[in-house]
């Protein structure tokens, strides 16, 4: 089998590599319907992120079962499955009230930009598709329910959205949009996309959005403070990981208001006394996926929400060089892969 390996910044090599295998009897390993490039690997591919030798890459999956372990109960070959980033057990006390994502047992997942995988956890991690294979052209939309979506859903109810509520989504890419599209899910009233980039503008809009807002920084905040009547917005959600768009969605947010946070925080420093008066909830980390993974599929089986769109370009797995390169130089919004 050939897969992807991160060997340093702007270095991607797609090459051979050991094919997956059951090690633990808990294991499944799946054949990949299709996988993507995250906007997380994006830090380490532009060195803003160490890496410690070869790294194989990729964490967003669905395929179908190839083989489990002999503890496997839930999951069986030839059904078609998707799971989370990260592994869970689901019976541990953090899975058991939602947090999936600390399950004592987690693992983060880092093999996916391949074509074959091996999932740990099988049984806790995976969720298998009710009635059989779905139509191709729901795959990219499935696939998305395995990181981006799950991550912005887990940004719209971690910030509180209630229906009527006003929201804030601080970054454009991927993530953000799914912000956007999940905050509309939640009944949100008004959505104020903060972006830069027309495609993604039109993308934020398509999903949802409201009002799009491109200034940022302090002058960001003083455009969403006037869009409030000064009070700031009921939820916001931070989906870039960054000190400006850290204080940017703190700031924008009113007094008894939520924050969510799931951009991974690069440098983020805050200071107690700012957040003391802010006043502000906080909550984030990495999504619980698997919380939600039965809802986020259900509505896109039923047609009612279509997030495979944040997929501007799709490549060949061995051409996944390009698909990092191309999310880099913001060419692409997100990369769908197919072996
Ligand atoms: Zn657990």
């Amino acid at each position: 089998m050939r897969g992807t390996v991160l060997y340093g910044p702007g270095d991607v090599r797609f090459e051979d590599r050991e094919d997956p295998r059951i090690i633990e009897p808990a294991d499944a390993v799946i054949r990949m319907a299709a996988t993507c490039v995250c906007g997380s690997d994006l830090w380490p591919y532009r060195g803003l992120q160490p890496v410690n030798g070869p790294t194989p890459m990729g964490h967003e999956y669905c395929g179908i079962v190839e083989e489990v372990g002999s503890a496997v109960r839930s999951v069986k070959p030839g059904q078609f499955v998707i799971g989370s980033f990260a592994t869970s057990d689901n019976t541990c006390p953090n899975c058991r009230i939602g947090y999936q994502s600390s399950c004592v047992q987690r693992e983060f997942m880092s093999r996916a930009q391949a074509p074959m995988l091996r999932v740990p956890l099988a049984d806790g991690t995976l969720v298998a598709m009710p009635g059989g294979l779905p139509p191709d052209d729901l795959v990219p939309s499935l696939l998305a329910c395995s990181d981006v979506l799950g991550t912005g859903w887990f940004a719209a109810d971690a910030a509180n959205v209630k229906p009527g509520a006003t929201v804030v989504v601080v970054g454009d890419g991927a993530v953000g949009l799914l912000g956007v599209l999940s905050a509309k899910q939640m009944g949100a009233e008004r959505i104020i996309a903060m972006s830069r980039h027309q495609s993604r503008q039109l993308l934020a809009r398509e999903f949802g959005a409201t009002d799009i807002v491109t200034a940022r920084g302090d002058e960001g905040v003083a455009r969403i403070k006037e869009m409030t009547r000064g009070v700031g917005a009921d939820s916001v959600l931070e989906c870039v990981g960054t000190q400006e768009s850290m204080m940017q969605a703190i700031q924008s947010t009113r007094p008894g208001g939520f924050v969510a946070y799931v951009g991974v925080p690069h440098g983020v420093e805050l200071k107690g006394e700012q957040l003391f008066f802010s006043h502000v909830h906080l909550h984030g980390g990495p999504a619980p996926v698997r919380r939600y993974l039965p809802t986020l599929i259900e509505l896109v089986l039923s047609g009612q929400i279509n997030p495979g769109k944040v997929f501007d370009l799709v490549l060949p797995l061995d051409q996944v060089a390009e698909g990092y390169r191309a999310m880099d130089e913001r060419r692409a919004i997100k990369t769908l892969l197919r072996p």
